[in-house]
């Protein structure tokens, strides 16, 4: 496998609070790499350095070998090819799904309005909701609202995807049908980074499995490594926070 995306060296503070303090990273063309870490580690923070919306104090972060972060401007069409679904899904209240989704590919894209509409309801069968195109997102669940969120960074053609705590704030019974549709994106041989608490589905879906504190990265591995063979005391403690299947 090829790398596609490389981390060197990043460093990022907010005034005089170091978050990240000097993370290397490389990933592959294809692979499917999670993050845990307790809260306020910085795993979010990283997230928005990799995709430039946090500007870096050291470092430098590369996308099939262009820089993309330090931004400049002949790094902004590279920045496009990283997408990323948040928490919130941040859906414009007063357009329908069909619009909320073609919207960017034809704003940004310059996509003609028939083609972005057909891969969007093609897209939108794939994670089941085509039947909601015309609705709003107030009518719809938060697990429903999360998958057309992931719609629509598809839509932009990511080379590499990053997903942030995606099914935190959904009821239980709402995460599994997310995550079901990260996992058939990992099927489908999509390279992308998750944060997530959720320790089974990190588990299903990882290739590799990152473990950050304190703004570096502690500990790596197979899901087998971290979960069953966790050597930090850091790592080991983390884990207990957690009930998860095994
Ligand atoms: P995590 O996602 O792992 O919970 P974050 O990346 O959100 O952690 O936050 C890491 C640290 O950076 C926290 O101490 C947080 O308060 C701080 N932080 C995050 N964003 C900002 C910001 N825009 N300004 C100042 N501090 C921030
Ligand atoms: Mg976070």
């Amino acid at each position: 496998m090829d790398e596609i995306l490389k981390i060197e060296q990043l460093k990022k503070s907010f005034d005089d609070l170091s978050v990240l303090d000097g993370i290397d990273l490389s990933v592959k063309k294809g692979e499917v790499v999670v993050i845990v870490g307790p809260s306020g580690c910085g795993k979010s923070t990283f997230l928005r350095c990799l995709n430039g919306l946090e500007d870096i104090q050291e470092g430098r972060v590369s996308l099939e070998s262009e820089v993309i972060n330090p931004v400049s401007k002949s790094t902004v069409n590279a920045r496009k090819k990283i997408g990323m679904v948040f928490q919130s899904y941040d859906l414009f209240p007063h357009k329908t799904i069909l619009q909320n989704i073609t919207l960017a590919p034809m704003k940004v894209h310059k996509r003609k309005k028939a083609e972005a509409e057909g891969e969007a309801l093609q897209l939108l069968e794939r994670v089941g909701l085509v039947s909601k195109k015309d609705n709003y997102p107030r009518q719809l669940s938060g697990g429903q609202k999360q998958r057309v969120a992931i719609v629509r960074a598809l839509m932009m053609h990511p080379e590499v995807l990053l997903f942030d705590e995606v099914t935190a704030a959904l009821d239980p019974e709402m995460v599994r049908e997310v995550l079901e549709v990260i996992l058939s994106l990992a099927k489908e041989g999509r390279t992308m980074l998750i944060v997530t608490h959720e320790m089974a589905f990190a588990k299903a879906v990882a290739d590799r499995i990152i473990f950050m504190d304190g703004g570096k990265i502690i500990e790596q591995g197979t899901p087998d490594d971290i979960f069953e063979h966790p050597k930090t005391e850091r790592l080991q403690s983390f884990l207990k926070t957690f009930t998860y299947d095994r």
